[in-house]
């Protein structure tokens, strides 16, 4: 059986960590501050938004929440955004999705100041990100490669297959891979003859979208398997790979939930005081 990679665990570190970093720049009267704009009313938006508002106190970073209606026009929200690029006391800012369909969602993201851009979405950051410059990168590709350091899971030389394209996980996952010395495939909805490719993963990365989608015929026999899915069937959570193949093949794998999921939190802090800390 594969060893269980234990994201609450990594989260713990993570966040024990930035306790005395955030300590050091509310001393120095500096405390980092994260506004969070939430449109409209969609229930599963509201309840990732409180989990980040209460991470945000339980470290000590101050937050604030603007909600506007879900009718809301496109300029309306570059208004919101324009001014909390221009407050001083705001270091990261994150446009909660996914926005109402009348939204130009690509345009409030890029008219986001990328040194507040704490989601690493910005154009700016993803261009800094492929030169191999340190800065705000999107937090669930990051949450993984600490995730993978942390557990002292080797990546160097070895050949990782990502499998989804999106912009904020398959396709940065694949860069971080890379600039860590993977040998790295992206896979995605065209590929040919996907169960073949997975196989050849050393360390295997679903961020698909379906349920349980992936089972034994993707799994290479010691394989390190990260299943970054969220797919709910009947109210229960479950990933994108098949959880009783993934225990059986891997040599070890993130769980659903309690793997991936803890992570991206956690490391949407660790932008928001880098946030602080990057602006000198
Ligand atoms: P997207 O829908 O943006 O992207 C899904 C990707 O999967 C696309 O690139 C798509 O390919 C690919 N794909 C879809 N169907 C297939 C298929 N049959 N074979 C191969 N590839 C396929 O999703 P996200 O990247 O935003 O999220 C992926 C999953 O991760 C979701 O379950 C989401 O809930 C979860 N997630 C979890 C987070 C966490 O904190 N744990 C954070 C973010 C996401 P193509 O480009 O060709 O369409």
């Amino acid at each position: 059986m594969g060893r269980i990679l234990d994201g609450k665990l990594i989260r713990d570190q993570i966040l024990d960590e930035l306790r005395p970093r955030v300590e050091t720049l509310t001393a120095s009267g500096r405390q980092p501050k994260l506004a969070v704009v939430l449109v409209g009313e969609d229930p599963a938006s509201h309840v990732y938004v409180k989990n980040k508002i209460l991470a945000c106190e339980k470290l000590g970073i101050a937050s604030t929440k603007i909600t506007p209606p879900a009718d809301l026009s496109t300029e309306d929200l570059l208004g919101i955004i324009q001014h909390l690029n221009d407050d001083p006391s705001v270091h990261g800012i994150l446009v909660q999705l996914p926005l109402p369909k009348q939204v130009d969602a690509a345009k409030a993201l890029h008219a986001i100041d990328p040194a507040k851009d704490v989601d690493g979405f910005h154009p700016v950051n993803g261009g800094l990100m492929l030169d191999g410059v340190p800065g705000l990168r999107p937090c669930t590709p990051s949450g993984i490669m600490e995730l993978l350091r942390r557990y002292k899971i080797p990546i160097e030389g070895r050949k990782a297959v990502v499998v989804g394209r999106s912009g904020i996980v398959g396709k940065p996952m694949a860069l971080m891979l890379l600039e860590a010395n993977a040998t790295v495939t992206i896979c995605h909805s065209r590929t040919a003859n996907l169960a073949e490719e997975c196989r050849q993963a050393d360390i295997l990365v679903a961020a698909i979208g379906r349920a349980e989608f992936l089972g034994e015929d993707h799994i290479r026999k010691g394989a390190v398997v990260i299943d970054v899915g969220m797919n709910r069937i009947d109210g229960r959570l479950t990933g994108d790979v098949d959880p009783e193949a993934m225990a059986r093949l891997s040599d070890s794998y993130t769980p659903v939930p309690g793997g991936v999921g803890p992570l991206t939190i956690a490391m949407l802090m660790s932008n928001t005081v880098c946030a602080v800390e990057l602006k000198g």
